[in-house]
């Protein structure tokens, strides 16, 4: 019986979901192997919780913890050449792997649209690595505020926040921003009235995907708590302490730019097809249109709903069966003898919008919830994106990793940890 390699490139929430439902599959004389750039996987949904005080451990989950027990091979290694021709892909090791199914799950990264200063200037929520970043920014600026104590002026520049971008990621943002930045200028002696959070956005209304119906009383929500809202403002410029507007200017030591994501720029140096959107175009079983053993999931994928965090998990399950189904005809396991490989069908996502401590917007198809009823519905849904990585005890513990404080100010030695 010939040797089958399976390769999948990303240790992302689509990578892991193909890894492990193939893992579950078991196919006999067939190899997985997931290289991935990091040693663990990221849940970006949380990292605003890191940002403002949760334990890392919630984000961060290593994949040995993922894999223990499953019979995937886990390489780190960060792929930098597609050779279809070869059907092989070089990491940046040297090292050649060989496939004859690949998946692409690269995700997404950090778009700037050419403007000036932003990639310089502004912050990213795109990694852990970012989140941590932004969240000792934030404690200094705090603590450069309280030196500033003479110069009121340069105390309010010091203490404005400006997140930019009033998608999910900026929404949550601000609205746990301005909370944490209170309770933080209190506790290191800086007045909590300075705090300023300014969220801007390009549309006529938040969240702009989604409709007004849902969306208006979630920004009634964040007015409420204390976030400035500027609507139909598109940014221009960024400097060192200012950010330039369309017709306006604020002076800020804190950009944090949520406004733009792009898929991996690995797709397009590869040649891959691009759509309108900067996404690979796939045909209806997530393939590339001209060749049938390459898959892309994910964020990088041109699919109706890709973006999510859920459609990344769907597209995963979605092309291990697809690979398994046509791997079970190819190995003789099959009792069909004309095996037809299901069509993808997009599955809208729910949206969960959190927007400050313990309130969420959620609409689940026609139903909204809002406020605290709304916030445990989100958390069961991270419950249940843990559940479908990690086995049930370690599920639970990312989960409530989620609702523990880690702060350790390494500007003022304050150190808190609390269940
Ligand atoms: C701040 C933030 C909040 C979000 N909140 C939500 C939310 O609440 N709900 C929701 O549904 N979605 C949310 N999303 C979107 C969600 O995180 C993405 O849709 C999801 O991560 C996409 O999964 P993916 O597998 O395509 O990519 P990712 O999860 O990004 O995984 C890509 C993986 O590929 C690896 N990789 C990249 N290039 C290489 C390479 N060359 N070689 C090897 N490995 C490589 C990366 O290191 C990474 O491990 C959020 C995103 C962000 C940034």
């Amino acid at each position: 019986m010939e040797h089958k390699r399976i390769l999948i490139v990303g240790g992302g929430f689509a990578g892991i979901s193909a890894a492990l439902v193939l893992d579950r599959k078991r196919l006999p004389g067939v190899t997985v192997t997931l290289i991935t750039e990091r040693p663990h996987f990221e849940y970006h949904a949380a990292l605003y919780r890191l940002v403002t005080g949760s334990s890392p451990l919630e984000v961060c989950i290593p994949l040995r913890e993922i894999f223990a027990e499953k019979n995937v091979e886990v390489v780190e290694d960060r792929i930098t050449e597609l050779r279809r021709d070869q059907r092989t892909v070089v990491g940046f090791s040297g090292a050649e792997y060989r496939y004859d199914h690949l998946v692409l799950a690269l995700g997404s990264e950090t778009n700037y649209f050419g403007i000036p200063g932003l990639k310089e200037y502004s912050h990213g929520m795109k990694s852990v690595t970012e989140a941590l970043r932004l969240k000792q920014h934030i404690t200094e600026a705090l603590l450069t505020c309280k030196v500033d104590f003479a110069n009121k002026v340069e105390q309010i520049c010091d203490a404005n926040f400006v997140v930019v971008g009033a998608g999910a990621t900026g929404v949550e943002m601000a609205g746990e921003l301005i909370v944490y930045a209170r309770k933080l200028a209190l506790e290191h002696g800086v007045d909590p009235s300075l705090i300023s959070v300014e969220l801007i956005e390009g549309a006529g209304k938040i969240l702009p995907a989604l409709p007004a119906a849902f969306t208006g009383r979630i920004e009634h929500h964040l007015r409420g708590l204390g976030v400035n809202i500027f609507l139909n403002r598109t940014i221009e410029r960024e400097e060192c302490e200012e950010i330039f507007l369309r017709d306006m200017k604020m002076r800020t030591k804190t950009v944090i730019w949520t406004a733009g994501v792009r898929a991996a720029h690995l797709y397009e140096a590869w040649g891959l097809p691009i759509d309108k959107r900067g996404k690979v175009a796939v045909d209806g079983y997530l393939r590339l249109k001209d060749d049938a053993r390459v898959f892309v999931a994910g964020d990088g994928a041109a699919t109706i709903y890709s973006g999510w965090a859920q459609t990344a998990l769907y597209d995963g399950k979605y092309i291990a069966h697809v690979i398994a189904t046509h791997l079970r005809s190819d190995l003789g396991m099959s009792h069909e003898t004309n095996v037809t490989l299901p069509l993808y069908r997009p599955k809208p996502p729910v949206n969960a919008i959190p927007a400050g401590p313990e309130w969420a917007g959620v609409l689940w198809g026609g139903m909204r919830f809002y406020g605290r009823v709304g916030w445990w519905l989100r958390r069961l849904a991270d419950l249940q994106i843990f559940l479908r990585l990690l086995p049930v005890s370690k599920a639970w513990k990312a989960f409530k990793n989620g609702s523990s404080i880690c702060e350790t100010c390494s500007v003022c030695s304050v150190e808190k940890t609390a269940p």
